[in-house]
């Protein structure tokens, strides 16, 4: 196809595919150097930089080639609604999920375990020890606790972030992984 390996385009977040467009060398060249996903159109016979006119660019994460080397997974961050029709992808499915930031959030807490820094929070909290992990979760329970209680949605959100967070520090200082308190969830879900 003249050099041209079709692109896929997902979401590096909420796992969504945004959109699919061709890239060729110069194509692949051009995103890596600038960060923005760019393609080469085959209407326009050039390359083409999304969001150039629109101005809802999107932010390349990775990019990787399959298995045969035909085609290539764009993870991004979209700026903006992808497609030109105004939704937010071009397959007219709403990209509003942010979940799947909780596994990014997971590989850098394990990154904090195996590769801890002086000025890293969560790599000083598994120095202190399960002890104290299991603690803050305890702390940040009563916190959302209280607040709960009272009708300020920034600070109740603000403990809701916290409880969650020590939550998945607390599993990876027990090496676990949330996959298995999905699979308790799954199964008890089965059950019913
Ligand atoms: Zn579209």
């Amino acid at each position: 196809m003249d050099g041209l390996v079709p692109a896929i385009v997902q979401d590096a977040i909420s796992g969504k595919v945004l959109m699919q467009g061709y890239m060729n060398e110069e194509a692949v060249a051009k995103t890596k150097e600038s960060g923005m996903v760019t393609f080469f159109s085959r209407s326009k016979n050039r390359l083409w930089t999304k969001g150039e006119t629109s101005g809802n660019f999107i932010e390349l994460v990775s990019m990787t080639s399959d298995c045969d080397g035909d085609s290539i997974l764009v993870k991004a961050n979209p700026r903006g609604p992808v497609c030109h029709t105004g939704s937010d992808t071009c397959f007219e499915e709403v990209n509003t999920s942010k979940t799947g930031f909780i596994d990014q959030l997971r590989a850098i807490i394990k990154d904090r375990k195996t590769n801890p820094t002086d000025t890293s929070y969560t790599a000083s909290l598994f120095a202190k020890g399960i002890n104290k992990v299991a603690q803050k979760v305890g702390e940040e329970a009563v916190e959302i606790v209280i607040e709960a209680k009272d009708d300020n949605k920034e600070l109740f959100m603000g403990e809701a972030a916290d409880l969650l967070y020590h939550y998945l520090v607390l599993l990876e200082a027990k090496g676990y992984e949330l996959d298995e308190v999905m699979d308790v969830l799954i199964d008890r879900h089965k059950k019913k």
